[in-house]
């Protein structure tokens, strides 16, 4: 295993790469966006960005979904956590991030609130806890929602719902290339949630909106492979959806994983933090489940004035790849990953903390 890591972290290979993506150069500036925190991590961790040349962009778009969820579900899930009835479990970045308060907060003022790493623990949680109501606060992109439906497939003890956040890549394309000033050139597809989803829906939005498309790995090789990919089918003019990780990709995705999200849930309209709505962008229960919808079990409605945006925060203009996180004000100085003003410093898939982290000193 480690050998095969080196064949994707070669020096030579990486530079070969570079200087090859350079040599394509159509003599105008080129934008790409990639909507993935790993991706973002990874550009960072290896310097990536350092080895491209003047001429390329490569922005980081809604790619942490930590980021992208609402503070009204936040609020919704901090409201349920001081239900004395209620163990509210979710990921741990999950429980950092501000809106009107965070759950981190109201841990503190006694809400039970605990971290786990998926909903199979929160359904262990449930049956270990029998005289409690487990809810999982479910965020995430399609990679965690397959792991929310076989969480509910599986016949959870009664005491298991679900507060659902979900939310769907290939719509978010659809609408970024509708917004003025943030449409790209191409998109660096996240490779993880192809290796679910397959690459039928990416073909669909290329089918109506034209626009290099090509999937990506998390290596440095992956990564200056699908950007070659990506400027070739900008220089050429001629869009398509390249997998450039077939390693792990396949057309088709993971059959289980789709039918178990098809089974389990619906898209529908919904709010993406410092964006908006975007139509048919998240998952909600279908009939068969809304009995384990936590909200509809305990009363609950999404509280509109929840604001959404912290005051001073760019977040929204950082995930609509408008702004580069060091040109936000606060960034390194009012807001830190040990006081993080909002979610993008938060979350480790977040642009403003893995740029924070990885910043030269
Ligand atoms: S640096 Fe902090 S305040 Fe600025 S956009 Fe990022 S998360 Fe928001």
């Amino acid at each position: 295993m480690r050998d095969d890591l080196a064949v994707f972290r070669d020096v030579g290979r990486v530079h070969a790469l570079a200087e090859a993506i350079a040599r394509l150069d159509p003599g105008r500036p080129v934008r790409l966006m990639h909507v993935c925190g790993t991706h973002e991590n990874a550009l960072c961790q290896f310097g990536l960005r350092d080895l491209l040349p003047a001429w390329l962009g490569l922005v980081a778009g809604p790619g942490c979904p930590v980021c992208v969820c609402p503070a009204s579900d936040l609020d919704l899930a901090a409201r349920l956590a001081m239900d004395p009835r209620v163990v509210l479990a979710t990921f741990g970045d999950v429980v950092r991030v501000p809106a009107r308060t965070s759950l981190a907060a109201v841990r503190a003022r006694g809400a039970d609130v605990r971290i786990v790493y998926g909903a199979s623990d929160a359904v262990a949680l449930a049956r270990a806890l029998p005289a409690r109501e487990v809810v999982f606060f479910a965020v995430g992109f399609e990679t965690t929602a397959c792991t929310t439906a076989a969480a509910l497939q599986a016949d959870p003890p009664a005491n298991f719902s679900v507060l659902c956040s979900h939310r769907l890549v290939p719509p978010a394309l659809d609408a970024l290339l509708g917004l003025p000033g943030v449409a790209p050139e191409g998109f660096l597809l996240p490779g993880h949630v192809i290796t679910v989803t397959g690459l039928s829906a990416y073909r669909d939005l290329a089918s109506r909106r034209p626009i290099a498309m090509a999937v990506g790995g998390f290596e440095p090789v992956d990564l200056l492979l699908a950007l070659k990919d990506l400027v070739e089918q900008v220089a050429d003019g001629r869009p398509r959806v390249g997998n450039d990780y077939p390693r792990a990709v396949r057309d088709g995705g993971n059959p289980a994983a789709i039918a178990a999200i098809a089974q389990v849930f619906e898209a529908r309209d919904a709010a993406w933090r410092g964006i908006g709505t975007i139509p048919a962008s998240g998952l909600g229960l279908r009939a068969a489940f809304a009995g384990r919808d936590a909200a509809a079990r305990f009363g609950l409605v999404p509280d509109p004035e929840v604001p959404d945006t912290t005051p001073g925060c760019r977040c929204g203009d950082v995930l609509l790849g408008r702004l580069e996180p060091e040109a936000c004000p606060l960034f390194g100085s009012g807001c830190t990953p040990d006081v993080p003003v909002g979610p993008c410093m938060v979350a480790f898939e977040g642009t403003c903390a893995a740029r924070y982290r990885h910043r030269r000193l």
